[in-house]
């Protein structure tokens, strides 16, 4: 088996929200690889840095606010500008809100929205237009959730939002998969990050998840790395508009 498709030397990698969590995870799995990091964060990504640095990788901090559209062109230009080219781009960066459908605040609609699919579509353009320009191939991946395929309780706007970028997912890479460029994502599990806190400080909600969870364990940021280098590598260059679950067998259930 040739490892070397997996190989991502030499390639520039955007990473959103990579300071913790699932997008720190991404972010060191993909300098493992080869690649050059650019991690788009509000606030520093400190940790993220020293171990894509340590790995001997190049490391570039953009700090942004992602739900400012207006900020998003500025963004792939600097990327561009620091390393010369840009080859993938990891949509991670994403939010939630909760409480009941009933009660739910136009603000939690828009903010949760605007971050986690307005941002996605309008980096993700950016993204494309510049791959075009370069005339090279290009990696999408967008991050999407079980909530992409389940409906979930008092989170509507979150629900909305990862639906939607399964759809979303499936439009871009229809249109841009002539140019070389691959639209994937992947449906992250129940994965123990801040996102989730609520969740597992919650005794009944926490049990009830694991026990139907089949790998009998919450997932962790390095459950990632393998599915993240596959879809930005010429591994899965045939593979477009597909949301892979990495879910430790939820789905299935
Ligand atoms: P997290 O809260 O640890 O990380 C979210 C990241 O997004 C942080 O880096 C944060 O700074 C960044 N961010 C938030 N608002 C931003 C903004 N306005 N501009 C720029 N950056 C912003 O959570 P996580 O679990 O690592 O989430 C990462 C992605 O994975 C999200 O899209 C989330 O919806 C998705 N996801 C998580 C789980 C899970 O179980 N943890 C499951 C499915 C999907």
């Amino acid at each position: 088996m040739p490892l070397k498709l997996f190989d991502l030397s030499g390639k520039v990698a955007i990473v959103t929200g990579c300071n913790t969590g699932l997008g720190q995870g991404m972010a060191v799995a993909l300098a493992q690889a080869g690649a050059d990091i650019v991690g788009v964060n509000r606030t520093a990504a400190v940790a993220t840095a020293a171990e894509v640095s340590a790995l001997g990788r190049r490391f570039h901090e953009i700090r942004a606010e992602l739900t400012n559209m207006a900020r998003l062109p500025t963004v792939m230009e600097e990327a561009c500008q620091t390393f010369g080219r840009i080859d993938i781009l990891v949509n991670n960066a994403g939010i939630i809100r909760r409480a009941d459908a009933l009660d739910f605040s136009e603000q939690d609609w828009d903010a949760v929205i605007n971050l986690n699919l307005k941002a996605v579509f309008f980096l993700s353009q950016a993204a494309a237009r510049r791959f075009i320009a370069q005339q090279s191939p290009g990696k999408i991946i967008n991050i999407a959730s079980m909530l992409s395929f389940q409906g979930g309780v008092r989170v509507p706007s979150y629900t909305a939002s990862k639906s939607a970028v399964l759809g979303l997912t499936r439009l871009l890479a229809c249109e841009w998969a002539a140019h070389r460029i691959n639209v994937n994502a992947i449906a992250p599990g129940y994965m123990v990050t801040n996102n989730t806190a609520t969740l597992r400080d919650d005794a009944k909600r926490s049990a009830e998840i694991l026990g139907r969870i089949p790998a009998n364990r919450w997932g962790t940021p390095d459950d990632l790395a393998g599915p993240v280098v596959f879809l930005a590598s010429a591994a899965s260059d045939y593979v477009n508009g597909y949301t892979l679950a990495v879910d430790g067998g939820w789905l299935a259930r």
